[in-house]
């Protein structure tokens, strides 16, 4: 078990303005009631501006970040996910789709599947060295729990690459994202820490799967996807959005940002190195026109919850897990 301490000290003489998504600079090895605290924030509770110190000495890698100024830790306790067990299968579902009526989604956990470690055990890539009978028997005990009989996914390259199928494709079919209005097919991306990214339109009975990785987040594969739905008549303000179990912003470190990240993604940073690509996510949906209370954030970090997901990042020979969405059979 992680033990996790902090303490907020005094209110700060200067009242310091904070901004969700921004870095601040840590100070090191402050000290609070003998305990050296590795990183400092400036944080805000209730009214007043305070200085919060957090002491995370137990643990190996801190995970402590601001997000709206609400603390965050290495516990998922907030999610407002629903969770489900069928067929021996656990899934999540996001809690404003769930009410759709004529959709089916979920996320599927790591639990519940035919294939034996390291991919234990619903892993659902043929490519990460599995036995392809294992992943096959894998999909379909998910397909069959959702009810529908047709699956669609996609060989997935880190592109911005986004496919409208009416029918089911064969051949192996390379890109990061799935629209579909056709009933009883089920799209599939499968992640381990980059972002499952659903959509539905409910007014036109039009859904979206999407693979959003740094690299998908870095060409914005949200907001292309977005344009192709529009091109079909979807309205974004109709859009309904899921942003799912992916690496938090407790675990997203990118020493080479500076390579790798344009420079506006720099201020979501939550502390040195380590940034907030729920909220990256989320303000390229809200380019696109999706209304904020439309979008939910899933706040389950993938490479925390190794139980319960796949994390490359945790281990680098790794499963896959599964998010779908489909339109009910008519
Ligand atoms: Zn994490």
């Amino acid at each position: 078990m992680f033990k996790f301490f902090w303490q907020a000290t005094a209110v700060c003489s200067q009242a310091l303005p904070i901004l969700p998504g921004k870095a601040y600079p840590a100070l090191n090895q402050s000290s609070i009631g003998g305990r050296t605290a590795k990183y400092a924030f400036p944080c805000r509770s209730g009214k007043a501006w305070k200085r919060a110190v957090v002491a995370c000495l137990e643990l190996k890698d801190p995970v402590i970040t601001i997000l709206n100024n609400k603390w965050y830790t290495k516990h998922n306790s907030i999610t407002s996910m629903k969770k489900t067990s069928q067929n021996n299968l656990i899934y999540y579902q996001f809690s404003h789709i769930k009410r759709l009526p004529g959709i089916v989604h979920g996320i599927f956990t790591r639990i519940g599947g035919f294939s034996n470690d390291p991919y234990h055990s619903l892993n659902l890539s043929f490519n990460v060295g599995d036995d392809p009978i294992a992943v096959q028997n894998n999909i379909q005990h998910i397909v069959n729990t959702m009810g529908l009989s047709q699956w669609q996914s996609l060989k997935q390259t880190h592109s911005c690459k986004v496919h409208v199928i009416d029918a089911i494709i064969q051949d192996p079919l390379i890109g990061d994202a799935l629209i579909t209005d056709q009933p009883d097919i089920l799209l599939l991306v499968k992640t381990a820490d980059c972002q499952p990214v659903l959509l539905t339109d409910p007014v036109n009975h039009r859904v979206a799967a999407i693979h959003s990785g740094w690299r998908g987040s870095v060409q914005n594969i949200i907001g292309k996807t977005i344009v192709r739905m529009v091109d079909l008549g979807t309205r974004p303000q109709n859009i309904i959005a899921g942003i799912g179990p992916s690496l938090g912003p407790c675990c997203s470190e990118f020493i080479h940002y500076q390579q790798e990240l344009p420079e506006y993604m720099w201020s979501y940073a939550v502390r040195p190195n380590f940034f907030n690509f729920w909220e990256i996510s989320k303000s390229q949906l809200q380019n696109a026109g999706v209304l904020e209370k439309n979008i939910e954030i899933s706040k389950m970090c993938t490479k925390c919850n190794t139980d319960t997901f796949f994390s490359y990042r945790r281990k680098k020979i790794s499963g896959r897990f599964g998010s779908v969405i489909g339109i009910n059979k008519k």
